[in-house]
């Protein structure tokens, strides 16, 4: 069907990639393109035997429009999917303005000097992307992601309008080791050591990190307890969701993690402002990353689950109801499966299933869109088939 260029290669791209290989029928030809064409050419060799999709490489600093222009415009591909860092998703939606090529990321922007996340430089581009025709899918990973899709599903099916949204993110697996992110450390410290936030008719709430706390009992992990964090896709979902009064989003922490985290915080470990070190500039965050383990090397040591999904409560028909859409995703399945744990592949399937709703036109208007505002049902059949099945429930226990 078409050809994808996928640019970044850690722990979120790998899964992706084993995805784009599974489905050859969509994924003729991908390539792979970073800052380290090792890594790139590694998995190449690793798959290119299991599968008729045809793998390339390349070398690309994504911080560089015209080397990404000079890339894109040798390999033509139908979509560019960013799997770099939030840091890089201008410079790539430039790039892919210039040559009319359809882009798909999984973060919003965000500038390196300030830990901030709003999609208002990306929602910029709208009237740049509708007027060359092509289309920016904005957030396909999980969350957000699939929580925007099972949003626009709840909508649409279940719901004439949805007043109030809780996301609860559980990862109840264990990697063994008393300190250690799931995902990038720079970007998963810098999220959680954030003020958290929520939207309550139509405004932000500001709270103090981790200043609120819940406990839940989740399906397949059990109780787990829960904060409340800032999450990007709150800002987008509050505004294409017909009725939201509030919308709220909580991760679970152990106690290990968060006490690790503070003491880190209290030191000074987690600041993202340069210091001087030995006669060069750092900056702490960074060299916290460098001597954390690589979350890639977590996979085979991670067991348990995850479960993410959505509470939802509004009116049908004139009466109350409320819904529950989740997904159990197991670590040691996706180490079996594609060499990771779960957190990069929650966020791998669905950043291959927006390329491909993209590559076959299931998806198909020009500007810059949050995945919520897209028909959800094949998205939603798609999850079934590619690995990250959704339960529902019709009777959930809510989050006071
Ligand atoms: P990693 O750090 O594992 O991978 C990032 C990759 O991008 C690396 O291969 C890195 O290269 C490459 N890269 C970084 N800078 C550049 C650059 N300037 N030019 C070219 N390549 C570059 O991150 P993850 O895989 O954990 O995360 C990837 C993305 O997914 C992030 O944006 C993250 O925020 C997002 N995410 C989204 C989630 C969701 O549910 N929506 C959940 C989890 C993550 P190198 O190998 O040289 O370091």
């Amino acid at each position: 069907m078409g050809k994808c260029m996928i640019i970044g290669c850690g722990g979120v791209a790998s899964v992706a990639i084993h995805k784009c290989c599974q489905n050859s029928e969509v994924f003729e030809g991908i390539m792979i393109a970073s800052r380290t064409k090792s890594k790139c050419d590694a998995l190449r060799d690793k798959l290119q035997p299991t599968t008729k999709t045809v793998i390339e490489t390349a070398q690309v600093n994504a911080d560089n429009v015209d080397e990404l222009i000079l890339l894109i415009n040798s390999y033509k591909p139908d979509v560019v999917l960013n799997l770099a860092l939030p840091y890089q998703d201008l410079t790539i939606m430039d790039a892919c303005l210039a040559t009319k090529t359809n882009y798909v990321d999984t973060a919003n922007y965000e500038p390196l000097d300030t830990a901030k996340f709003e999609y208002k430089w990306q929602w910029a581009y709208r009237e740049k992307f509708e007027q060359a025709g092509i289309t920016a899918l904005l957030g396909s990973g999980f969350d957000p992601g699939v929580t925007g899709v099972f949003s626009a599903y709840a909508l649409k099916h279940e719901f004439d309008e949805i007043n109030y949204i809780d996301i609860l993110d559980c990862n109840g697996g264990d990697h063994g080791y008393p300190f250690a992110t799931n995902f990038n450390p720079e970007i998963n410290i810098r999220e959680v050591s954030a003020k958290g936030s929520y939207i309550e008719n139509g405004e932000w709430v500001e709270t103090e990190p981790m200043e609120i706390k819940r406990v839940y009992n989740f399906k397949g992990v059990g109780e787990k307890d829960m904060y409340l964090l800032h999450h990007e896709e709150l800002e987008s979902l509050a505004l294409n969701i017909k009725g939201i009064k509030r919308i709220r989003f909580f991760m679970t922490f152990g106690q290990s993690y968060l006490t690790h985290l503070k003491c880190l915080e209290n030191v000074g470990m987690t600041s993202i402002e340069p210091i001087m070190y030995e006669g060069r500039e750092i900056v702490p965050l960074q060299f916290l990353k460098a001597v954390l383990p690589d979350p890639a090397t977590l996979g085979a040591r991670t067991v348990g689950k995850t479960n993410i999904g959505c509470i939802f409560r509004g009116k049908k028909d004139g009466k109350d109801k409320t819904y529950y859409l989740y997904n159990i995703c197991d670590h040691q399945e996706c180490y079996k499966e594609v060499g990771s744990q779960a957190i990069s592949y929650t966020t791998g399937v669905p950043a291959m299933i927006g390329a491909m709703m993209i590559m076959t036109g299931q998806w198909n208007k020009a500007g810059v869109y949050n995945i919520e505002e897209f028909d959800p049902d094949p998205f939603m059949q798609a999850l079934n088939k590619w690995g990250l099945p959704w339960e529902e429930d019709f009777n959930p226990t809510l989050v006071d």
